[in-house]
């Protein structure tokens, strides 16, 4: 049988003008749809079309052992291919977004190598997320710590006599406490891709929603298809408190248990062909492997519940021996869930392969009144620094006094959903302020006042050069 494999070894077929103008992304196998650095070099059948020399082969050993006499086939053809319009095909070239980038040459001078200098010492990690993330202080520095173990375990050479393992999260954390922001700004920091994705929108591979594997995918689109800079970017799976086995069901579980099942290889490191520039594999779309070995998971959720369990543990082992007057002890006691072990999350229906994946646990506190205030003034891009410059753009000032920083806090809390709530809050009285100061001109300064948070009564209003207006209805 012929080899045609090894013919092609010695047609490179450079001289092709299309192979200059798309040099820097990877050529795609139309039939099997892999990459050329994985099936090898491929062959032009027509323009933006290729094939993989394994298929080519395999074609042709079909064709070989075929009954059909292929000559005589040919010969009896009509000479437009019996209707066949091959200028549909020709012309579908594979879009931008669905292309992948070929890995740089490791020679290469101009490629900007992801090393450890890149990645900050803890001590620094940890400054940098104190300026956009009040409070949370214990788990930015478990988060520093783990974050630069990870990197370290990602880019040092591997030894033989202790192996690092693998420091995936779990962060447990009220709504609202700055879980995903966390995350963000820690990524933004790194300058690694990142990828958030929502674990109810999970199902098990074949039913309705996204396959587990999409994650990889949308990580590899967030790093422009570059399968390197994907390979140590990091993926946040955000409501992983959703996925819990479901109690007393006899059906089965697609998309808690069986997701949960589903991402133990995807944690643990394996490689996954994902689909490029489409979340669901399909004939059309090309596929490329991205190892999820040195991919960071930190999986979050607000876990409702889980401080019943916590304290129904802590006063089981409080009460042995004593009467269960020690029950309520840990009713009014806050950020219970400091407390929480792998017990506790068993006991919530995550099950223990899925917890030995994440092996680094930790909780976010509720966040209190004061905390509120700061993230209000604070951080480097806090919200009310951002209407100030806006207002400072019209040359008005706008300040805040201490009651007003309260009531909005105060209001915040009451909604429950932390620092989410405080952006709604705002908006909704300097909605008025922002229409009606660009009206005057004569308009120096504006002072909210928590009379005015709370609605009943105005902001001050200080014209330019002039003392303070009493307060002012809007
Ligand atoms: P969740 O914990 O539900 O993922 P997010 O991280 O999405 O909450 O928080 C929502 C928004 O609230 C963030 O975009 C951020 O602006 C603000 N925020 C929450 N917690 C903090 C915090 N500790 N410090 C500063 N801003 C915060």
């Amino acid at each position: 049988m012929t080899d045609f494999r090894d013919d092609l070894e010695h047609t490179s077929g450079s001289d092709n003008i299309e192979e200059h103008e798309t040099d820097e992304y990877e050529k795609v196998c139309m039939m099997c749809r892999r990459t050329e650095s994985k099936a090898g070099k491929m062959v032009q059948l027509m323009q933006g079309m290729y094939v993989c020399p394994d298929c080519l082969q395999k074609s042709f050993d079909s064709m070989q052992n075929s009954p059909i006499d292929y000559t005589e086939l040919m010969k009896n053809l009509p000479p437009n291919l019996g209707g066949l319009d091959l200028s549909a095909i020709q012309n579908r070239q594979i879009p931008p977004r669905q292309k992948i980038k070929k890995k740089k040459e490791e020679k290469s001078e101009e490629k900007k190598q992801f090393t450890m200098k890149d990645v900050p010492p803890p001590h620094k990690i940890k400054a940098r997320l104190d300026e956009y993330v009040i409070g949370q202080e214990k788990a930015k520095k478990i988060i520093a710590v783990e974050v630069y173990n990870h990197y370290k375990r990602v880019l040092s050479e591997p030894s033989e006599d202790v192996e690092i393992e693998k420091s995936n999260m779990l962060m447990i954390g009220p709504t609202g406490s700055g879980k995903t922001y966390l995350v963000q700004t820690l990524a933004k920091l790194l300058d690694v891709p990142l990828a958030i994705t929502d674990a109810t929108s999970l199902t098990e591979a074949g039913y309705i929603g996204d396959d587990i594997e999409s994650v990889v995918s949308k990580l590899l689109a967030n790093a422009d298809n570059d399968v390197e800079r994907a390979e140590h970017g990091i993926i946040f799976i955000d409501e992983i408190d959703k996925i819990a086995k479901k109690k007393n069901t006899n059906q089965r579980d697609v998309s808690g248990e069986a997701v949960q099942q589903g991402m133990l290889k995807l944690l643990e490191g394996s490689k996954i062909e994902v689909p490029v520039g489409a979340n669901s594999k399909n004939a059309m779309v090309p596929l490329t492997t991205v190892d999820t070995r040195n991919i960071l998971f930190i999986c979050g959720g607000a876990f409702p519940d889980l401080e019943d369990i916590i304290k129904e543990r802590m006063s089981k082992h409080a009460s042995i021996g004593f009467a269960a007057d020690l029950k309520d002890k840990f009713d009014g006691e806050k950020n219970l869930l400091l407390n929480v072990n792998a017990q506790d999350l068993r006991t919530f229906g995550m099950i223990p392969e899925f917890l030995g994946r994440l092996p680094i646990v930790f909780s976010l506190e509720s966040l209190t009144e004061d905390m509120l205030v700061q993230i209000l003034q604070e951080p480097r891009n806090a919200i009310l620094k951002q209407y100030q410059r806006l207002l400072e753009l019209d040359e008005v000032k706008l300040t805040f006094e201490e009651d007003a920083l309260r009531a909005i806090a105060g209001k915040a809390l009451e909604k429950d959903t932390g620092a989410r709530a405080l952006r709604a809050i705002i908006e909704e009285f300097m909605l008025d302020i922002m229409y009606e100061i660009p009206k005057d001109d004569n308009i120096g300064e504006v002072v909210i006042t928590g009379d005015y948070v709370n609605g009943t009564g105005g902001p001050r209003i200080l014209l330019r050069g002039q003392a303070a207006l009493p307060d002012h209805t809007m």
